[in-house]
């Protein structure tokens, strides 16, 4: 289970957030064929969009769309956050799955080089039923991801947030994924800040942590330097869901227009579509195709 828990500290003028991603991060790695440095990339995009599915999604009827692209070799990084009450419902992809890059001199992947540094990070928050959008844009920090949505959360929602996202990709696959946001809120006090500062200091790794198995109760306790945290809610989980259908791929062909999708039932015959989320594959045959036609 990707567990996500929520907690209050110093007495409730800080909003803590902690997950473990592990599972939905390996799941992640297998639908898209990930290399390592894909894998870390990719996966604290999805860990950081399960939990703002938590802070950010205020209704059912809200969902958001992230577009992170820093113009290098991964191409455009890509997620869909829902949420319904208790569950968050993600779906995430990136242009360039493949991408191999030789470690940093410290060991580390090198997510930043993998993204790029050079373009934005893009958040939708859009309401089906209003139909009304918030867009917060910000140009990327260093392209690896926890700095470039510490600033989103600066900048575009002015809540200072302490964000940690982190992935251990082993030979076997991925050891430990998840993260966590610290909030302030209006009225912290100056000197709740620097407890939380002295405590991030020389802490280890949030995967560490996770693969060393601490539980989220005590990384939110290490993490705050708040022994006395309270847990708000501790069953929330964040799950990996595509709602794609025949349908979208139908209307999808539709909006190319009349004459290119002519051009296709003459040249082809057929069309085969694959959805960028997970891989499915939608079959249409020269009677779907002329049927389209027809209709338009
Ligand atoms: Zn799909």
């Amino acid at each position: 289970m990707n567990k996500v828990v929520k907690f209050l500290a110093y007495d409730g003028r800080v909003n803590v957030i902690c997950t473990n991603t592990t599972e939905l991060v390996e799941e992640i790695r297998k639908i898209h064929d990930l290399t390592p440095v894909t894998t870390a990339g990719l996966g604290r995009l999805a860990t950081i969009s399960g939990m703002m599915g938590f802070t950010d999604i205020k209704e059912n009827d809200d969902h958001i769309t992230i577009q992170l692209n820093g113009r290098g070799p991964m191409g455009a990084l890509v997620s869909v956050i829902k949420r319904k009450n208790k569950t968050t419902k993600i779906k995430v992809y990136t242009d360039n799955p493949h991408v191999d890059l030789p470690l940093k001199s410290n060991g580390k992947l090198d997510v930043g080089t993998a993204v790029g540094r050079n373009g934005f990070l893009n958040i939708i928050n859009k309401n089906e039923i209003t139909d009304s959008n918030y867009n917060g844009l910000v140009p990327l920090v260093s392209g690896e991801i926890a700095e470039d949505f510490t600033e989103y959360f600066a900048k575009s929602k002015q809540i200072p947030t302490v964000i940690a996202l982190g992935v251990l990709v082993g030979s076997q696959g991925v050891k430990s994924a998840g993260g966590y946001m610290i909030s302030l809120m209006p009225d912290a006090t100056e000197e709740d800040i620097v407890k939380i500062e002295k405590a991030l200091q020389n802490i280890d790794s949030i995967s560490k942590m996770i693969s060393e198995n601490k539980s989220l109760e005590d990384i939110a306790k290490i993490v705050t330097g708040d022994k006395n945290i309270v847990m708000l809610e501790n069953d929330l989980d964040i799950k990996y869901e595509c709602d794609c259908s025949k349908d979208k791929f139908e209307k999808a062909l539709i909006s190319i227009g009349k004459e290119e999708l002519s051009k296709i039932l003459e040249e082809d015959g057929k069309a085969e579509t694959v959805c960028h989320f997970c891989n499915k594959k939608y079959y249409f045959s020269k009677e779907d195709l002329e049927n389209l036609l027809k209709n338009m």
